[in-house]
């Protein structure tokens, strides 16, 4: 590439797959939700197992990645951020925003195994499909900096209480049981996030729904500052 030049061109190397199946409900970042799984399919020539050699001591991993389902551009010089409420408008550089000039993410994730082909990972907030530019190891002693402050995100979110109908849990549990996957917590810690908009008032009554993996989930707001959920059933 010559100096200065401003097009950059890449190709992905690989595509995860993911429980998020759409944008509403993923969390804000990654960690969050522990049980949210999903796994990368490394494109050849990098489903090698040369491309993961020395991984196996590797505890989590950087994915740099295409925010492939949002709107991007020079336009984006500023952003109102959910964890702001929605109102607040502050610069793109300041934020996390998926509205970028250029549409690339960052997020660590935890690997859970290497297979052939393939890296199983878990505390994603990847939509499924993501395009994945590139994976690095996490490197705990320059990577984690405990003096490090962001006074417009100094805490992670405050959690709702998650309840459940009787029918509900049953109903999760034996998703869990067909998809061998942590349903019931994963339900549970994305929607203790709150998923819905901040400026929403929800009246009891109002139903809310999700799709997690291939399954549909149902709840409502007893009260605004509890969650109820009333159903989760295969699509
Ligand atoms: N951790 C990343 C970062 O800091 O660059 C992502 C932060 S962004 C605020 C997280 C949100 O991106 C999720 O809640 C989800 O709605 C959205 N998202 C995830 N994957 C996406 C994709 N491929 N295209 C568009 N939006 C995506």
């Amino acid at each position: 590439m010559p100096p200065g030049s401003s097009k950059v061109t890449f190709e992905s190397l690989g595509l995860v797959h993911s429980c998020f199946t759409e944008k509403f409900a993923i969390p804000r970042q990654p960690s969050l939700a522990p049980a949210a799984r999903g796994w990368i399919e490394l494109y050849p020539p990098y489903d090698q197992p040369q491309a993961v050699e020395g991984l196996q001591g590797v505890s989590h991993l950087w994915l740099l990645f295409v925010f492939h389902a949002a709107s991007s551009g020079p336009e984006h010089l500023r952003v109102r951020p959910p964890r702001l409420g929605g109102n607040q408008r502050i610069g793109v550089f300041a934020s996390r925003s998926t509205h970028r000039p250029n549409p690339i993410g960052q997020s660590v994730v935890k690997l859970d195994a290497i297979e052939a082909g393939r890296l199983l990972i878990s505390g994603i907030d990847l939509l499924d499909g993501t395009p994945i530019l590139d994976i690095k190891p996490y490197v705990p002693y320059a990577d984690s900096l405990p003096s490090a402050h962001n006074a417009l995100a100094e805490a992670a979110p405050v959690l709702l209480p998650v309840s459940w109908t009787d029918s509900a849990l049953q109903q999760a549990q034996a998703q869990a049981l067909r998809l061998q996957q942590p349903v019931v917590a994963l339900i549970e810690q994305c929607l203790a996030q709150d998923p819905k908009p901040a400026y929403q008032q929800p009246e009891p009554e109002r139903e809310y729904g999700v799709r997690f993996w291939d399954i549909n989930v149902r709840w409502h707001y007893p009260d605004p500052a509890r969650i109820c959920v009333l159903s989760v059933l295969p699509v």
